[in-house]
């Protein structure tokens, strides 16, 4: 593996609704914490001068504008969910910007579904106006290499559903899940970030809570953690506060360096 190290960026940290949520007004959608503002959960990650991209959320213009995002050379699929797939379109500057292709990559069921939900950008007709010009790639369990940075896929249950979480160098995304599979658990050895799904704190039947992502750093043992995925019930201090110091909400603009 390369030397150096990677440069992420949380582009988004809320649940599928974002925070706020459309008409509502508890006290955390309508909080002056700007940590409680959460657009849709994606990062982009950095590395000699390239750009990967997890996921491209309804809110992915925007969040791009925000982070001053400058490229694009690999999007990466947790899975295809329509919070984490539906801002695919708005990469298309970056094709102009860069030149020729973007590479995806995804699961094969992940990746039947968004060429299903995208068609237009697949189906290979005749257009006037542009699309995206993007190369597919799926993977399996096996690690693959983007941009000069090795990434394994780690298998995640997501309900009844299977999604994937990655793990680049000493750091890993582990998204929308519900359940680590064991054999997931042992790619997540000696990691010195760990980013969680953590939801809120009541169960839900897709997704982990704060109370199990707990247990989740405590049996894998990163040095940092960040939850994300965060629903309205978790304001961004008060949920803090109660925190081991090594445990984090993660929030829209968080920038980490992590070693490769
Ligand atoms: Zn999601
Ligand atoms: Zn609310
Ligand atoms: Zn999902």
């Amino acid at each position: 593996m390369a030397e150096g190290s990677l440069s992420i960026t949380v582009l988004g940290s809320g649940t599928s609704t974002g925070v706020p949520t459309l008409g509502c007004h508890c006290p955390v959608c309508t909080s002056s914490d700007p940590r409680d503002n959460r657009l849709r959960p994606s990062i982009w990650v950095g590395y000699n001068g390239r750009g990967i991209l997890v996921d491209t959320t309804p809110d992915f213009r925007t969040q791009a504008l925000r982070a001053n995002i400058e490229r694009v050379d690999a999007i990466l699929f947790t899975h295809s969910h329509a919070d984490h797939i539906m801002g695919l379109d708005d990469v298309r500057p970056f094709n102009f910007r860069q030149g020729g292709t973007i590479p995806i990559y995804g699961s094969p069921e992940t990746m039947q579904n968004i060429q299903r939900a995208f068609k237009y950008i697949f189906d290979g007709r005749e257009t006037e106006s542009s699309r995206p010009r993007l190369v597919c790639h799926t993977f399996d369990e096996e690690p693959f290499e983007v941009c000069g940075i090795s990434i394994v896929p780690i298998r995640l249950n997501h309900g009844k559903g299977t999604v994937h979480g990655f793990r680049l160098g000493a750091s890993a995304y582990l998204t929308d899940h519900s359940d680590i599979p064991a054999e997931s658990k042992s790619k997540l050895e000696n990691l010195d970030v760990l980013f969680l799904d953590a939801l809120r704190h009541k169960p839900h039947p897709t997704h982990s809570t704060v109370e199990r992502s707990l247990e989740t750093v405590a049996e894998l043992k990163p040095k940092q953690a960040y939850f994300t995925h965060i629903c309205h019930d978790l304001g961004h201090e008060k949920t803090e506060q109660s925190f081991p110091p090594n445990v984090h909400l993660a929030y829209d603009g968080l920038k980490i360096e992590v070693r490769l």
